[in-house]
């Protein structure tokens, strides 16, 4: 188990990290699942941010991620990342899943944040499948932080009992 990863299961809009990442849609318009918890947590100011982002960026594409304030949530960030839609495994969802959460990390690294906390990407509406996404997950964050000082803790904020059981077995194995 590294001392550097940790699982809880519930809300991520109550993690106590430095940013929080979010499941967002390529719009950045905001969604349902993890990504609509968020935007009622946070307020109007983070759909505000959102939308600058996107008048700048345009739509943002599976794999990718941008940071923004956090409105009302305690935390001083948020990542919106869009994770692949599962559409069977040939269309490169494994490795555009883990360009998503490297990129998550790399933007927190590069803003100096210590502690971030990740929802399981794609594994709602996007339909991927739980294990192969979290050993993804975990497999992706364990070689970043091995090689790299940030974030310091990572935490996987599981909200249903099957990530949660599957993400405890994955980390119990490290
Ligand atoms: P995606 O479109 O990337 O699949 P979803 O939001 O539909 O995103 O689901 C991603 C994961 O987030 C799912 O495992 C879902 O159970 C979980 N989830 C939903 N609400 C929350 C929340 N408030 N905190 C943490 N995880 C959540």
């Amino acid at each position: 188990m590294s001392e550097r990863m940790s699982v809880i299961q519930g809300d991520i809009t109550h993690a106590e990290v430095d940013v929080i990442v979010n499941a967002a849609n390529s719009s950045l318009l905001g969604g349902g699942g993890v990504d609509g918890a968020i935007h009622r947590a946070a307020g109007p100011a983070l759909l505000a941010a959102c939308k600058v982002i996107r008048q700048q960026q345009g739509e943002c594409p599976p794999g990718h991620a941008v940071i923004t304030e956090a409105g009302n949530i305690p935390v001083k960030a948020v990542i919106h990342a869009v994770g692949p839609v599962w559409q069977g495994g040939e269309n490169h969802e494994a490795e555009l899943l883990e360009q998503t959460y490297r990129n998550c990390l790399d933007l927190a690294a590069a803003n100096g944040y210590r502690t971030i906390a990740f929802p399981a990407i794609s594994t709602g509406a996007y339909a991927f499948p739980k294990e192969l996404a979290a050993k993804i997950a975990v497999d992706t964050v364990y070689r970043y932080i091995g090689l790299r000082p940030l974030p310091e803790q990572v935490v996987f904020v599981c909200f249903d009992d099957e990530n949660t059981r599957i993400y405890q077995q994955l980390l119990a194995q490290l």
